[in-house]
């Protein structure tokens, strides 16, 4: 049996033993094996999963209750814990960390019986946008191997569109699910911030971040989202969706939907001339779909990124000051140093970036400097929220590119962080504001993947996922060509 199927056809064949668990999981482990080391888009294997899949297939003949997954595999991003495993979040910081307990989400996908096959590669604790600031190298396009794979949930997306796994789990603070996704043509969600919950996910800056399913699938997707949302008490932001099922009537169709365009994301110097013809084809698609299309403004949009770094280093700058390797590291002798020295010493393991992010994080929030920064930055927050609120009184789905660029080479824009940032451009404005929004792959160019971006208003996953859906069925696009 192929690997390249859905994670609906998985679970089907399964059920009428057209393969087993242990089949499907042996092979995923070999397709692994003869591409790793060209894509590197794990970090750790799970050694357990043949054993795993075993088991399950014992269960499934003996007709004992089973969970929803059947043994799919689904890798786990390097910064979503799994218990008495390693999460390095790709960071020599963390090199010998071990998880003492599961994240929310991973005990959620256990009992729904998946096999958590690995944990994928990201760039140092999900900052960046190539998977190049991983402390263990960087992830490869499946695409083209010379140019980057996105990020940070690089390695996610890499295993993935490399038939590594059949769905993953990212985390997006300001696009590191669907960046990647739009990069590797595959599909990935950032939701509603609070409809998944944190816990266990290291945070970078959470109150913005959310964890997001990446699939070859739109309706893959929807099924993973089934089983990881929901209130939970151990993360206080988490909402009660009433157990939504956002698989069932994802073929509503786009008849009559209202979509905005973008304009500040989807015009301008800075859009790739080859992004910018794919979006528009993707605009006549959904016309012909049915819906009524129409530009809009979101002048905020300009000032989004500026906004973006500044809260997520002051959030960066608080939430890593605990890897002083005292309570969480590597191990470093002790003798000879003073408190401080010591702390000081530890923390060069950092990367660059990281260590770019702690610095501007410490002076950010700073007494004489807050506020013309932070403070601003908040207010821009606000009005950009309002605008959103606004929008979606008129529309039902705002539209742009994923990104504006198409992927790029490796060392392109690594040493210029601020060509970097504005790769993020129409990312941040889900995050800023806590709608949710999904990357869906639409053209191959050059053989490199452009993705389009579809966003909702809050908690309107399941109108989402069927817009997503409706521009998938419009597409034929081709697998990988490995
Ligand atoms: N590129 C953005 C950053 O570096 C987004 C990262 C993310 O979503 N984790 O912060």
């Amino acid at each position: 049996m192929s690997l390249a199927i859905s994670a609906l056809e998985y679970i089907s064949n399964v059920k009428n033993g057209n393969t087993t668990a242990e089949e499907f999981i042996a092979k995923t482990l070999d397709q692994i094996s003869k591409h790793e080391s060209n894509l590197h888009a794990f970090i750790s294997i799970n050694e357990k999963a043949l054993e795993q899949a075993r088991a399950i297939d014992k269960k499934i003949k003996s007709k004992e209750k089973i969970g929803a997954f059947y043994g799919m595999p689904v890798s786990i991003k390097d910064n979503i814990c799994i218990k008495d495993g390693k999460t390095t979040c790709a960071s020599k910081m963390l090199l010998d960390y071990v998880s003492p307990y599961d994240a929310t989400v991973v005990s959620k996908l256990k009992s729904q019986e998946a096999i958590l096959i690995g944990k994928t590669n990201l760039d140092e604790f999900a900052m960046g946008v190539a998977t190049e600031f991983s402390a263990f190298g960087p992830s490869k396009n499946p695409w083209n191997a010379d140019y980057v794979p996105g990020g940070s949930s690089g390695g996610s997306a890499v295993s993935v569109s490399a038939l590594g796994c059949v769905a993953s789990l990212g985390s997006d603070t300001g696009g590191s699910v669907r960046n990647p996704a739009s990069f590797c043509s595959v599909v990935g969600l950032k939701p509603t911030y609070g409809l998944v919950s944190r816990y266990g996910l290291v945070s970078y800056a959470n109150s913005i971040e959310q964890i997001g399913p990446i699939a070859r699938k739109v309706e893959d997707v929807a099924l993973l989202l089934n089983h990881i949302t929901g209130k939970d008490p151990n993360d206080s932001t988490t909402v009660d969706n009433q157990n939504q099922d956002y698989l069932t009537g994802i073929d509503s169709g786009m008849q009559g939907k209202k979509i905005g365009i973008i304009k500040e994301m989807s015009s301008g110097e800075s859009l790739d001339k080859n992004v910018e013809s794919a979006f528009w084809r993707a605009v006549d698609s959904f016309e012909k779909l049915g819906s009524k299309i129409e530009e809009m403004s979101l002048d905020m949009v300009e000032f989004t990124v500026a906004t973006y770094y500044i809260l997520t280093t002051a959030e960066a700058g608080s939430n890593l000051s605990r890897y002083d390797n005292l309570r969480y590291g590597y191990s470093m002798d002790l003798e000879g140093y003073e408190f401080k020295s010591y702390i000081s010493k530890a923390r060069r393991n950092f990367g660059p970036e990281v260590t770019r992010r702690m610095i501007l994080g410490g002076f950010i929030p700073s007494a004489g400097f807050a506020g013309k920064y932070l403070l601003k930055a908040l207010k821009v927050k606000n009005k950009l929220k309002k605008q959103i609120i606004e929008a979606f009184k008129k529309f039902d789905f705002l539209i742009s590119p994923t990104v504006p660029i198409l992927p790029f080479k490796f060392g392109e824009k690594i040493d210029d962080p601020l060509a970097m940032y504005m790769a993020d451009i129409n990312t941040v404005t889900a995050n800023l504001t806590g709608v949710p929004a999904i990357s869906v792959p639409f053209e191959i160019h050059n053989g490199l993947p452009i993705g389009i971006q579809i966003h909702a208003n809050s908690l309107q996953e399941k109108q989402l996922l069927q817009a997503a859906y409706a521009l998938q069925g419009t597409t034929n696009l081709p697998g990988v060509p490995l």
